[in-house]
C-alpha cells in the first residue's frame, strides 16, 4: 500500500473510531430517553385510572347506601345527615344530594335550603349514569364540577380531582375519556381523541405520536380510558442530558483506538525512517551463499543477501524490510549500499578472481530507475573487476513490463552482465514472453526443490522446469537445496548450479573465502561466460 493510502486509511479508520462510539453513545442515549418517558407516560396514565376508578366505587358506594335507606323520603333530615357524613367519609366525593328535574334539591353541602338547575346532561353511560362535566355551583364560582348522577341521587366531584396528579414536568396532558363517545370526563392539557383508537381491545397501549409519547388506560369496570401524553421535548431534554453523560465514555474509547491505531501507524510508518536511519549508521551488511557446480561440488559464485541489524541488535529479515523499502522508494537506495558493500567486502577478491560471480538481487524498481547500469559500472571500476563478477537476480516480478523489461535486460547483456530470472515457477511469465528476453540463467524456486521426491502434487513440476529452461537455452541454479538426494536428483537431470545449506548457509565474506579455501573453487567453468544463448 502507498503511503498515502496509509495515512489516508488510518485517517478513516480514526475518525470512525472516535465517530462510532459517539453515534452509539447518543443512539443509547435516544433509546433509554425513550424507555424512561414511555414509563412516565404510562404511570401517569394508570395514576389517573387509578383515581377515577377509585372516585366512581366511593360515588357508587355513597349513593347506592342513600337510596336503600332514604329512597322515599330523600330530602329528609335523616337523609341529609347522611349525606353529610358519607361526603366526610369519602375522599374524592365534594358533596352528594338528590336531583328532581334537572335541580338539585337538597345536598350534603346546603342541606334543603336550595333548588340549584344542574344543566344539560353532558354524557349518559350504558350503565344507566348521567355525566354532567362542566357545573358551576354558587359557593365556588370560579371552578368546575362534574356531577354524576345515578337513580336520582347525585354526586359532586372537583373536574380535575382524577387528572389532579402530580407530575415533575408542567405540561403533561392527561385526561379521563369516555369510550363510548369518546368525550372528555376530565381532561387538561392537548389531548387527542384519535389516540384512543390505538387501544384496540388491549387493556394500555404507549406508543410515540408526532410530538407526543402518549400513554392510554383502559378501566377494568367502565367503559373509560385514562390518557397521559408527555411532551417530545422532554424526550429530547432527556436524550440529550443522557448522551452528555454517555458521551465522555464515548471519547475516551474513541480516544483510546484512536492511539492504538496511531501507534501502529506510527510502527508501520516508522520502518522506512529507520531504513534510513539505518543507511545512514551503516546498520546494512551482507552475507553471502555459496553457489556451487552440481558437477564438481566447487564453488564459483554466491548470492549477495542484505542483512539489517538494527541499533538495537535486532536483525530484520530482508523478507520484511525489502517489501517496505519497495513500497516506500528506498530501495534503489537499498542496492546502491549492496554495490558499495559487495565493493568493500568482495573488491579485491573479485579483481584477482574474474571468473568468480556475486549474484545481486535487483527490484522492480531499479528496472525503472536511470541509474542501476551506472551504479553497477562504478562499482566494477572501484573493484578493478569486470561485469563477469556481478550477476544479476531479477524474478518474475521485476519483469512484468515487457517494455521496460526487454530494453534493461537488453542494455545490461550489452554491457557485459549476467542477468538470472529468480524464484521461478513463482509467478506468471510465459514462455513466449521469456523467450523474448535475453536472460542467462533461471533460478529454480525453493519450494519445488523441497517437494523433490515427497510425493507432492509439486515435485513433478520441476522436471517440466528443467525442460523449459533446457528450450529456452538458459543454465539452471537450484535454490535451497538441502539434501544429497535433492542435490543427485538435480545433477542427473542436468541442472548445473545449486545453492542451499547443503553447501553453505549464508555467511561473512571472510567465511566464504575460508569456505573456498576448503571446498576448492571451479575455476574451469564460470558462471557467466559460457552460459545464455
Ligand atoms: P532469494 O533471492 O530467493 O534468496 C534466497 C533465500 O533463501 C535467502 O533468504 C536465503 O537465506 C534462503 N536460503 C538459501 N538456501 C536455503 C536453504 O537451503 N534452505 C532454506 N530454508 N532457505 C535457504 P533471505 O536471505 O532471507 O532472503 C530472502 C529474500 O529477500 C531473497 O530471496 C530476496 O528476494 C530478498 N533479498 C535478500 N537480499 C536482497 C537484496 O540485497 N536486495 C533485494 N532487492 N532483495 C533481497
Ligand atoms: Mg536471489
Ligand atoms: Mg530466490
Amino acid at each position: 500500500m502507498k503511503k498515502t493510502a496509509v495515512v489516508l486509511v488510518a485517517l478513516l479508520v480514526a475518525l470512525t473510531a472516535i465517530g462510532l462510539p459517539i453515534w452509539l453513545a447518543v443512539r443509547e442515549a435516544g433509546r433509554q430517553a425513550l424507555v424512561v418517558e414511555t414509563a412516565r407516560a404510562m404511570e401517569y396514565a394508570r395514576t389517573v385510572m387509578y383515581r377515577s376508578e377509585a372516585t366512581a366505587s366511593q360515588v357508587a358506594t355513597g349513593i347506592a347506601r342513600l337510596r336503600k335507606l332514604h329512597a322515599r323520603a330523600p330530602c329528609s333530615s335523616a337523609s341529609i345527615d347522611e349525606m353529610r357524613q358519607i361526603d366526610l367519609g369519602s375522599s374524592y366525593i365534594q358533596a352528594i344530594g338528590h336531583v328532581r328535574d334537572g335541580l338539585l334539591v337538597c345536598s350534603s353541602m346546603a342541606g334543603d335550603a336550595m333548588d340549584f338547575p344542574l344543566g344539560q346532561v353532558d354524557y349518559r353511560s350504558a350503565g344507566g349514569a348521567l355525566f354532567r362535566t362542566n357545573v358551576h355551583f354558587p359557593f365556588a364560582p370560579q371552578r368546575s364540577f362534574i356531577v354524576i348522577e345515578i337513580t336520582d341521587f347525585a354526586a359532586i366531584i372537583h373536574k380535575d380531582l382524577p387528572i389532579d396528579v402530580a407530575a415533575t414536568e408542567p405540561d403533561v396532558s392527561l385526561a379521563i375519556l369516555s369510550l363510548e363517545d369518546d368525550s372528555a370526563i376530565a381532561s387538561r392539557g392537548h389531548v387527542e381523541r384519535r389516540w384512543l383508537e390505538r387501544l384496540g381491545t388491549r387493556r394500555e397501549v404507549a406508543f410515540a405520536d408526532g410530538g407526543h409519547i402518549v400513554a392510554v388506560v383502559r378501566s377494568p369496570l367502565y367503559m373509560t380510558a385514562a390518557v397521559a401524553a408527555v411532551p417530545a421535548r422532554y424526550l429530547e431534554q432527556r436524550s440529550r442530558d443522557l448522551a452528555m453523560r454517555l458521551l465522555p465514555i464515548g471519547l475516551i474509547a474513541g480516544a483510546a483506538l484512536v492511539v492504538a491505531i496511531l501507534f501502529l501507524a506510527r510502527q508501520q510508518m516508522a520502518i522506512p525512517a529507520a531504513i534510513r536511519w539505518g543507511l545512514k549508521r551503516d546498520e546494512f551488511f551482507l552475507e553471502y551463499q555459496p553457489v556451487v557446480a552440481l558437477q564438481s561440488g566447487k564453488v564459483c559464485g554466491a548470492e549477495a543477501l542484505l542483512r539489517w541489524r538494527r541499533a538495537e541488535g535486532e536483525l530484520v529479515s530482508p523478507e520484511i524490510f525489502v517489501p517496505v523499502a519497495e513500497q516506500n522508494h528506498l530501495i534503489v537506495r537499498l542496492t546502491r549500499r549492496v554495490l558499495e558493500l559487495v565493493v568493500r567486502d568482495a573488491g579485491s577478491f573479485l579483481s584477482r578472481n574474474p571468473d568468480f560471480h556475486v549474484g545481486i538481487n535487483v527490484s522492480p524498481a531499479d528496472f525503472h530507475a536511470s541509474g542501476l547500469l551506472d551504479s553497477l559500472e562504478a562499482a566494477l571500476r572501484a573493484m578493478k573487476a569486470g561485469p563477469a563478477n556481478l550477476m544479476l537476480e531479477i524474478t518474475e516480478r521485476g519483469l512484468l513490463d515487457p517494455m521496460v523489461a526487454r530494453e534493461t535486460t537488453g542494455t545490461l547483456r550489452r554491457s557485459g552482465f549476467a542477468i538470472a530470472i529468480d524464484d521461478f515457477g513463482t509467478g506468471y511469465s510465459s514462455l513466449s514472453y521469456l523467450e523474448s528476453l535475453e536472460l542467462d540463467y533461471l533460478k529454480i524456486d525453493r519450494s519445488f526443490i523441497e517437494a523433490i521426491g515427497t510425493g507432492a502434487p509439486t515435485s513433478q513440476v520441476v522436471q517440466h522446469i528443467i525442460r523449459m529452461a533446457e528450450d529456452l537455452g538458459l543454465r539452471m541454479i537450484a535454490e535451497g537445496v538441502e539434501s544429497r538426494a535433492q542435490a543427485e536428483f538435480l545433477r542427473q537431470r542436468g541442472v548445473q548450479y545449486a545453492q542451499g545449506w547443503l553447501f553453505g548457509k549464508p555467511m561473512s565474506f571472510q567465511e566464504l573465502v575460508r569456505h573456498i579455501e576448503q571446498h576448492g573453487q571451479a575455476a574451469a567453468t564460470p558462471l557467466h561466460a559460457t552460459g545464455g544463448r
